[in-house]
Order: structure tokens, then C-alpha cells, then sequence
């Protein structure tokens, strides 16, 4: 790899574009174009990462750390030089293909009846929360030619998982939902795995970049319950996509004080409880405070909204959550 190859590379990836999609946010200007926020390289209380984005360039007076975007991907991914190159790589193209497939699945959503009375049932029903969680539909069969149409080979879109080894669209009679550099899909079949991923990383909490600002953060399983949440009027609500948080995941919530209430499914096998305390555990020695939400025995958050729970049923639960 020579310097030209890495200096292209860091110019299409500016460091301030990188940071915000890994839900890097501003505290504020600090002149000279240049700015201040949380450090997301330590447990950082108040800002102390600055970024150049003249220069691509930060520095943390927190950890002492700085340099340029592979330097900063290393640390953040806690990867080699040559493996945070390739993953910078591949967010460079995977990125605008992720892009153009949110938008063909947004404007296949409204032509396919069942989608959208698959999304009534899960409570999923104004149009701010569709547009909010720009959610679409993948009916199968047609997103291949449409992006081949738009010039994308067939080894990419295979390399990326949109497409089969056999050729055919990966996510058939799905619900999508973009994510930070994933795709998650909810199967409208009963005979298909209900969800579905792209084999690239799941990134990190949903929605962070908002709830991240609330003292208290209700965190769920899955996105169906983020939307019921979300449709009720609660803000602080974030997204682990599954029990299990990958460390990044962690160090979201790790990051700041906080009180984290987790409201996994109360299933009758008591999986998602088990789940619960251990992840609480192991926030609390992170110095997390964190609350157990018990919901009614078999519901998830979904289901709690859907068969007639509101805002204020929730907020007692939140009230009653244990420690
Ligand atoms: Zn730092």
C-alpha cells in the first residue's frame, strides 16, 4: 500500500463525515472551523476531542490520543494499521450502495399491501415513525436488476450479502430498516429465520445519537419495540438488536452518567430476563446505574403497546423497575 493509495483513501473519507456516522457529536466550535465534543476513545465526562476538519485531524486532551482517520479507525475498532485500512474501505463502498438500497426499498414499501398491514399489526401506523425509521419493504426479486441497472457488478452486490452466491435477492418479503452500515430485515414468512443481517458488522446502539442526550435510557431488544416506544412519545429509547451488545454497544452506554433501564422480553423460558441482569451486571461495573423493566409474562415492548398498553402504563413500569 503506498502513500499515495492511504492519502486518496483519507481524502475520501473526511474524519468529521466518519466521526458523525459513528454518532460523534459537537459540543461546540471552538474557531478556526475546528470543534470540540465527548471523547469516543475513553469515558469522557466533559468534552475533550478536538477535531480539525481542515486538517482531518483529532486530539484528545482526555487520553492524549490523536492523528488522522486510520488512526483513529484503529483505535476505535481496536484494530491493526492494515485491517482498520480495510475497514475504512469498505465503508467507503459500502455506504452509498447501502444508500441506494434504503431508497428502492423506501418506494416499494407503499406498492405491497401486506408490508404495510404487517406493520399496523405491530403497531407500526403513522407516517412521521416510517419516515423517522425510514423503514421500506423487500418483496425479493427485483432489487438486483435495479441496482446492476445502476451499474453496481454482481461480485459487489454479492460481497456486500444483498445478493445470494445463486443470484438471487438475499432479503425476500422482509420489513427493512437501514442501520449505521447494515441492513436488518423481519421476515413477513413463518417458514424464513425471522431476521435477517448483512455479515458486515451490526454497528452500534440504534438511534444513539438522540437518546445519548437523556439521563435516562430505555434500551430493548428489538426495533419493533424501539418503534412502539418511539410512536408513544419516548425519545430516550435505544436499540441493541438482539440480548447480546457487542463491545461497542457497551461502550455507548458505558460513556456518560447515566441510568439505563433495560426492557428485554419477558419470555416464558426467562431467556430475556437472564439476559437483562447480566448485561446489567456488567454495566454496573462500568459505573452504569441501570433498572430492570418487568413487563407482563410473554410480552416484549411490542406486544405490551399493541394489545393496548400506553405512555403511562410504560412510565408506571419504568416507575416499578427494580434494581
Ligand atoms: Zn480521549
Amino acid at each position: 500500500m503506498n502513500r499515495s493509495t492511504l492519502d486518496e483513501l483519507k481524502q475520501q473519507i473526511p474524519l468529521l463525515e466518519y466521526l458523525q456516522a459513528h454518532d460523534w457529536q459537537q459540543a461546540r466550535p471552538i474557531g478556526f472551523g475546528r470543534f470540540l465534543g465527548l471523547c469516543p476513545l475513553h469515558a469522557d465526562h466533559k468534552p475533550s476531542f478536538l477535531v480539525d476538519p481542515q486538517k482531518n485531524l483529532f486530539h484528545c486532551y482526555g487520553c492524549r490520543r490523536g492523528g488522522d482517520v486510520i488512526r483513529f479507525a484503529e483505535l476505535y475498532h481496536q484494530v491493526e494499521f492494515p485491517q482498520a485500512v480495510a475497514l475504512l474501505r469498505e465503508w467507503r463502498g459500502v455506504v452509498p450502495l447501502l444508500h441506494q438500497v434504503d431508497r428502492f426499498y423506501r418506494m416499494q414499501l407503499h406498492r405491497h399491501s401486506e408490508a404495510v398491514d404487517y406493520l399496523y399489526e405491530r403497531g407500526v401506523r403513522s407516517p412521521e415513525l416510517i419516515e423517522h425509521m425510514r423503514i421500506g419493504y423487500a418483496p425479493g426479486g427485483c432489487l438486483r436488476g435495479w441496482l446492476t441497472q445502476l451499474g453496481y457488478p454482481l461480485p459487489v452486490l454479492r460481497r456486500a450479502g444483498l445478493v445470494t452466491a445463486v443470484g438471487y435477492d438475499a432479503y425476500m418479503r422482509r420489513i427493512v430498516f437501514p442501520l449505521e452500515g447494515n441492513l436488518y430485515g423481519r421476515s413477513l414468512s413463518d417458514g424464513a429465520p425471522p431476521h435477517r443481517f448483512l455479515p458486515s458488522p451490526k454497528g452500534g446502539l440504534y438511534s444513539w445519537a438522540q437518546a445519548q442526550l437523556y439521563p435516562e435510557v430505555i434500551l430493548v431488544e428489538g426495533l419493533f419495540d424501539y418503534a412502539v416506544l418511539w410512536e408513544a412519545g419516548f425519545r430516550n429509547v435505544t436499540c441493541s438488536l438482539g440480548t447480546h451488545l457487542n463491545a461497542r454497544q457497551v461502550r455507548q452506554l458505558s460513556n456518560g452518567t447515566r441510568t439505563v433501564y433495560l426492557a428485554f422480553d419477558a419470555d416464558g423460558n426467562g431467556s430475556g430476563q437472564q439476559a437483562a441482569q447480566c448485561l446489567s451486571r456488567s454495566l454496573r461495573e462500568r459505573g452504569v446505574s441501570t433498572r430492570l423493566v418487568s413487563l407482563p409474562e410473554g410480552h416484549d415492548p411490542n406486544s405490551f403497546f399493541v394489545t393496548g398498553g400506553n405512555a403511562h402504563d410504560f412510565h408506571r413500569l419504568l416507575a416499578e423497575a427494580c434494581l
